[in-house]
């Protein structure tokens, strides 16, 4: 059975623009690829697109780049900029963390001015502690998430602290062609600049790690117990 990945984010673009390289880079490793997105980001839309054809083409772009990365992606349509912090969302999340049995969960950093951002990295702590209780009756049995980091995402950048370099080299060109089936990859709704920032960030991340491109990822503080035997 190959390992699971899921990368878990408040909106489309969030999932591939900051998690696709992980998976990306976990597929070309014999690995299973999920993305979840918990809004389409409709409300992104530019004033000459409809909000409901904005979301459709973020369906569209997200199907997409998820079949270029070989991975799998799941889209809940909670509204875009209302994403409830709710038993129910963290419910549906841990349902879906039962139906893909990831041992590897990417999210959001708590540390976002984005409300929907914030949400998410609430709903994935929650979502993964009923996943992994057994009392919880849902239609998938229990499932225990072995790992959780947080994502490198310019919105959520409040006292993010990278610890985990992952050397994406091999697959930046395919990542970023994914990317770039976004309606918004190269700032064409409003002024980011996604393309170059997301880049030029993996670039700058390899020079930090002596890898060509890489990824950088902040691992769950209540996570980085070490159990040794011996410090050697
Ligand atoms: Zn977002």
């Amino acid at each position: 059975m190959p390992v699971t990945l899921m990368a878990i984010a408040a909106h489309p673009g969030d999932a591939l623009f900051t998690m696709g390289g992980a998976i990306a880079q976990h597929v070309e490793g014999g690995g299973r690829g999920v993305f979840v997105s918990l809004t389409l980001g409709e409300k992104g839309a530019p004033a000459n697109i409809t909000v409901d054809r904005y979301g459709e083409m973020q369906r569209v772009a997200s199907l997409k780049a998820a079949k270029m990365l070989g991975a799998e992606f799941e889209l809940l349509t909670y509204p875009d900029a209302e994403i409830p912090f709710k038993d129910q969302a963290a419910l549906a999340v841990c349902d879906l963390v039962r139906q893909y049995k990831p041992e590897i969960v990417i999210t959001h950093w708590g540390g976002s001015w984005h409300k929907d951002h914030q949400n998410c990295h609430l709903l994935v702590r929650d979502a993964l502690f009923y996943s992994d209780l057994s009392a919880m009756n849902r239609k998938h049995p229990p499932h225990t998430v072995r790992k959780l980091f947080f994502a490198d995402n310019w919105e959520d950048a409040d006292n993010f602290k990278p610890d985990t370099y992952l050397d994406i080299t091999n697959v930046a060109d395919r990542w970023l062609k994914a990317c770039d089936a976004y309606p918004m990859w190269r700032g064409q709704t409003g002024f980011f600049r996604y393309n170059d920032y997301y880049s030029s960030l993996a670039v700058m991340r390899g020079c930090l790690s002596g890898f060509g491109h890489a990824i950088a990822l902040m691992s769950d503080p209540s996570g980085r117990v070490n159990r040794v035997e011996t410090l050697l």
